[in-house]
C-alpha cells in the first residue's frame, strides 16, 4: 500500500474511532484494539503471488517474465481487479492497485474484494503470437488462485478484451467442465462479455464530474448556498454551475478517448474539449477539438495521436502541437488525469492551473501535490470514485454470465449511471457540508463499510 493509501486509510480509522455512533455494539475496552488490527488488515494485502513466465519467443530468444497477483481483501465478495501489462509494473505498485480495488468496490457497493495483476512486459514490443502464450502461462501459473468465485480478473493498463479472452479459454481448458464465463471479466461480446464494457470506465469518469457540477448541484442549491460559505469546495463547485467547461484529457486510451469523446458529444452547456495528450504529444484547440476524428485517427494508428502536422491533415483536425506535458498545465476547469499514476507531484503540483482534477486513471495524483491542491481548494475527483465505472459494468457482466441474460447497450448505461450516482449522492452532501477533501469522504465510506462487515465477521480479535 502507498504511503497515501495508508495515511488516508488511518486517518479515516481515527476520525471512525473517535464516533462513538460508529459499531456502537463494539465495547469501549475493545475498540482500541479493533481498530488496530482493521489499520494491520486495510493496509497489508493477504496475499501477494509471483512468478515468471518463461517464454519461448517467436523469434527464437527464450525469455522470463516477472508476474504479479496480489489478493488484497475479499471480506466483501472474491477478490476482483486488473492485470496491467506494463514495463514499469512492480510490485509494490501492484500491492497498491490492490488496495485500491478494495476501497473502490466497498465504496461503491460491488460485492467484490480487491485484487491486481501486473506483467513486467511493453506489450508494444511482442508479437500477437507471443502475447497469446504470455496470457495462457499466466493463466497456467495462476490458475489455482483465480476463479468466478476467488478472484477474477479484468483489464488495465496494457491489456483488454483479446487478453481476457485468451485467459477465460486457457482457464476453461485447465478446469473442463468446471464454470468458467465469470472467471474474467472485459472479455469480448461473443465470449460473453457485457456490451458497454469498454466504454464504461470513461463514460463513468464523465458521469462523475457533470453529475457533481450539474444535476446534484441544481437539486441541492439550497443546501449548497448555506455551506459554500466556510466550505472552500462548495465554494469552487459554485463557480463551475451552469456554465461552459473548459476541459483537458490526459491520456487517449479506452478511458480518456472515451472521457474526452463523452464530453464532446454532451453538447450540455456547450462544453469543450480543448487539449487531449499521449505518450508523443499534447494537441491543443482552444475552440475545441474535434474528438471522435481524433478517436478515428487513433484507431487506425495504434492508438496513437497525430504528431505532425501532415498527420492533423489526415485526421481532419485543427489543433497546435505540444509538448506531451503541457496538457496538465493549460488553463482549463476540468483536468482529466487518464494516463498513469504519479502524474502531478511535488515537483510540478504549482502549475496546476485546473479547478477540478478528475482521476480516470488510479493514483495519478500523489499524497503531496494532493494535499497542496486541496489545500487551495482544487477538487480532486478521487480515482475510487471516479474511474469505478469498468468494475461496475465488469460485475454486471459476471452476473449475466451467471443468468445467462443478457442486458442491452442502453441498459448497462442506465444501470451504470444509477449505481454510480447513488455513491455520490451518499458522498457529496458530507463533502459539501464537511472540510474534507473528497477522496477523504470517500476513504471513510468504504472503511466504514469493510469494518462494519470484519467486525460482524468476527475479524477484529
Ligand atoms: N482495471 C480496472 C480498475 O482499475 C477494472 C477492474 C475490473 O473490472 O475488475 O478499476
Amino acid at each position: 500500500m502507498s504511503n497515501q493509501t495508508r495515511q488516508i486509510v488511518q486517518d479515516s480509522l481515527n476520525a471512525l474511532l473517535k464516533d462513538s455512533a460508529f459499531l456502537p455494539e463494539l465495547k469501549e475496552e475493545a475498540r482500541e484494539t479493533a481498530f488496530t488490527s482493521l489499520g494491520a488488515i486495510l493496509s497489508t494485502p493477504n496475499h501477494v503471488h509471483k512468478s515468471f513466465l518463461r517464454i519461448a519467443l517467436e523469434n527464437g530468444s527464450v525469455v522470463r517474465i516477472p508476474a504479479f497477483r496480489v489478493q488484497h481483501n475479499n471480506a466483501l465478495g472474491p477478490y476482483k481487479g486488473g492485470i496491467r501489462f506494463h514495463e514499469s509494473v512492480n510490485e509494490d505498485e501492484v500491492i497498491n492497485l490492490a488496495s485500491l480495488m478494495t476501497l473502490k468496490n466497498a465504496l461503491h457497493d460491488v460485492p467484490y474484494g480487491g485484487g491486481k495483476g501486473g506483467i513486467i512486459l511493453d506489450p508494444r514490443s511482442f508479437t500477437e503470437k507471443d502475447l497469446h502464450l504470455i496470457c495462457k502461462k499466466y493463466v497456467q501459473y495462476f490458475s489455482d488462485i483465480i476463479g468466478p468465485d476467488k478472484d477474477i480478473p479484468a483489464p488495465d493498463v496494457g491489456s483488454g478484451e483479446r487478453e481476457m479472452d485468451w485467459m477465460m479459454a486457457e482457464y476453461k481448458s485447465i478446469r473442463p467442465g468446471q464454470p468458467y464465463k465469470g472467471s474474467f471479466t472485459g472479455k469480448s461480446v461473443v465470449n460473453g462479455g457485457s456490451l458497454g464494457r469498454r466504454e464504461a470506465t470513461g463514460k463513468g469518469v464523465y458521469f462523475t464530474f457533470r453529475y457533481m457540477l450539474h444535476d446534484f448541484m441544481r437539486d441541492q442549491r439550497k443546501f449548497l448556498s448555506g455551506a459554500s460559505n466556510d466550505n472552500i469546495f462548495a465554494k469552487a463547485a459554485l463557480q463551475y454551475e451552469n456554465r461552459p467547461l473548459k476541459i483537458a484529457v490526459q491520456g487517449f486510451g479506452n478511458v480518456g478517448s472515451v472521457a474526452a469523446l463523452e464530453a464532446y458529444q454532451c453538447q450540455y452547456l456547450e462544453n469543450k474539449v480543448v487539449a487531449v495528450s499521449d505518450r508523443n504529444v499534447t494537441l491543443f484547440n482552444s475552440d475545441g477539438l474535434d474528438i471522435p476524428a481524433l478517436v478515428r485517427f487513433s484507431s487506425l494508428y495504434k492508438g496513437d495521436l497525430p504528431t505532425t502536422d501532415e498527420q492533423l491533415m489526415e485526421a481532419g483536425v485543427k489543433a497546435e502541437i505540444q509538448d506531451r506535458s503541457k496538457v496538465l498545465y493549460l488553463d482549463v476547469d476540468v483536468l482529466i488525469l487518464a494516463a498513469l499514476e504519479d502524474q502531478i507531484h511535488l515537483d510540478n503540483m504549482d502549475k496546476i492551473k485546473a479547478g477540478i482534477i478528475v482521476e480516470g486513471a488510479n493514483a495519478p495524483v500523489t499524497s503531496e501535490a494532493d494535499q497542496y491542491l486541496s489545500d487551495k481548494g482544487v477538487i480532486i475527483v478521487p480515482d475510487i470514485l471516479a474511474n469505478a465505472g469498468g468494475v461496475i459494468v465488469s460485475y454486471f457482466e459476471w452476473m449475466q454470465g451467471r443468468e445467462t441474460q443478457f442486458y442491452s447497450e442502453s441498459e448497462v448505461y442506465e444501470l451504470l449511471y444509477k449505481k454510480m450516482k447513488t455513491t455520490m449522492d451518499t458522498i457529496l452532501p458530507a463533502f459539501f457540508g464537511d472540510p474534507f477533501p473528497l477522496r477523504q469522504n470517500c476513504y471513510i465510506h468504504s472503511v466504514m463499510k469493510l469494518s462494519t462487515v470484519l467486525f460482524r465477521q468476527g475479524k477484529l480479535y
